[in-house]
């Protein structure tokens, strides 16, 4: 029998905490019994820090996304320690000390490996885009999505509204979940957070 290792797909949210759409993708995921890291634009949880709590409470893990929505490849390393501190500040002063970092974009600097280094954080990506973020309904997500999940995947969604939305709402990534979920089982795989994912996946 497989370990539960074994079959941990990784499921994953940028751009939140968002008063409207966190509370329903966490009541989504609480619905399917599912667990999920939240790469959170600190700003946002500074702002919201009930949704932090609210986050945490429900089992799910917090990562580090960014103060600002910062390219790391367009500005200095001066910039992105400056932005990066202030993010891991503002997620301190609310108790969260993330050890994942899923940097704006997915697209690193020069200085991006050595800043992570020099502040605990592991610069973390995914395997699976649902391409939420240009407005795809869900079934689209699900039949672009479905092919690639097997143990260890890294899923991308967002429970906010980068500067890179196409959308105004969030609406069809809650709508996604169960069936992702379904379908993630279906196949044998288990949705769990990024750390519980990759504990036991060699990377
Ligand atoms: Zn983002």
């Amino acid at each position: 029998m497989p370990s539960p290792c074994d079959r941990a797909v990784a499921l994953t949210f940028d751009d939140g905490p968002h008063p409207v759409w966190t509370p329903r993708v966490l009541a989504a995921l609480q619905s399917c019994d599912a667990s999920a890291t939240f790469f959170v634009h600190a700003a946002q949880a500074e702002r919201h820090v009930r949704l932090v709590e609210k986050i945490l409470h429900g089992g799910h893990e917090i990562g580090l996304h960014c103060w600002r929505h910062l390219r790391h490849g367009r500005h200095s390393a001066a910039v992105i320690e400056a932005d990066t501190n202030r993010a891991l500040e503002a997620l301190g002063g609310v108790g969260v000390h993330p050890c994942w970092w899923r940097v704006p974009w997915g697209q690193l600097g020069p200085s991006t490996p050595r800043i992570a280094r020099t502040r605990g954080l592991r610069v973390i990506g995914w395997d699976l885009d649902t391409h939420d973020w240009r407005g795809d309904r869900a079934v689209t997500m699900l039949e672009h999505v479905t092919p690639g999940l097997r143990p260890g995947a890294i899923v991308l969604m967002h429970d906010g509204l980068g500067p890179g939305a196409r959308r105004t709402l969030c609406g069809e990534t809650v709508r996604l979940l169960a069936p992702l979920v379904r379908a993630l089982r279906e196949r044998g795989c288990e949705p769990t957070t990024v750390s519980a994912a990759l504990r036991c996946c060699p990377t």
